[in-house]
């Protein structure tokens, strides 16, 4: 290996990486493919009065089962930051018109979503990897499943990317490991980054229904099995499994 090429790996080694994670299937996914590549890793979610605690609290559920299965992993997890982000619910539907029954729009999202919210996200997320002196952001974004939903879309985290970098006057970069896998790739995406140990703590651990449901268990997770999230972690899980097998 020659010194330039060794160079650019060490630099590449210790960079640090802030991951936004949110306790579900994709971000837990996109953490240990941070944990796989980066120095130091820390994560990050937003408390916006979520429909559901429960994302909430299995994120730091499947935090401590992480560092408990992967000791190698375990080392390079830092802190984990939960910002206070209440004020999106002033801006949700569910608060503009109260009692509005939850519905699902036609790119699968649930109409309680509040527009660009991943975009907030991005900004907040880069403002305290900034402080932190840490230059990459990982998210689960994908536009294989959720086409219709702009705010994940590929063009749409260059143009934030260039944007934060411009605004921030540092590189940022935003990675997106989910962004052109479908969710059947993402359990095989789990199996090669930790084996059947990470595919089972996903199962178990993580969290996806937009329902909230959590004592329904099935062979892909906890949940209601009829919401659109649901739908597609199952669809993926067996899909996956079939070509498993
Ligand atoms: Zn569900």
């Amino acid at each position: 290996m020659n010194g330039r090429l060794t160079t650019k790996l060490e630099s590449h080694f210790v960079s640090r990486a802030l991951v936004l994670f949110s306790g579900g299937q994709d971000s837990a996914t996109c953490l240990a493919w941070a944990l796989a590549r980066y120095a130091q890793v820390e994560t990050i979610a937003f408390d916006y009065g979520q429909r559901h605690r429960i994302e909430l609290d299995v994120r730091i559920e499947t935090l401590r089962e992480i560092r408990a299965a992967f000791p190698q992993w375990s080392a390079k997890l830092g802190d984990d930051h939960l910002l206070d982000l209440s004020v999106l619910g002033q801006i949700s539907e569910t608060s503009l018109t109260r009692d509005v029954a939850i519905a699902y729009e036609k790119n699968g999202l649930p109409n309680t979503f509040v527009p660009g919210r991943n975009l907030l996200f991005l900004n907040f997320a880069a403002a305290l990897a900034y402080r932190r002196g840490i230059d990459v952001l990982v998210g689960g974004m994908c536009e294989t499943d959720f086409s219709g939903y702009p705010d994940c879309r590929n063009n749409t985290m260059k143009a934030t990317q260039l944007s934060l970098s411009l605004g921030l006057d540092t590189k940022m970069t935003i990675e997106t490991p989910l962004m052109w896998i479908d969710k059947a790739q993402t359990w095989a995406l789990a199996q090669s980054l930790g084996g059947h140990a990470l595919t089972q703590l996903i199962i178990e651990h993580t969290h996806t229904c937009y329902n909230g449901v959590r004592d329904a268990q099935h062979a892909w997770g906890y949940g209601c099995g009829e919401c659109p999230a649901c739908a597609l972690r199952k669809a993926g899980f067996e899909q996956w499994k079939q070509i498993a097998a």
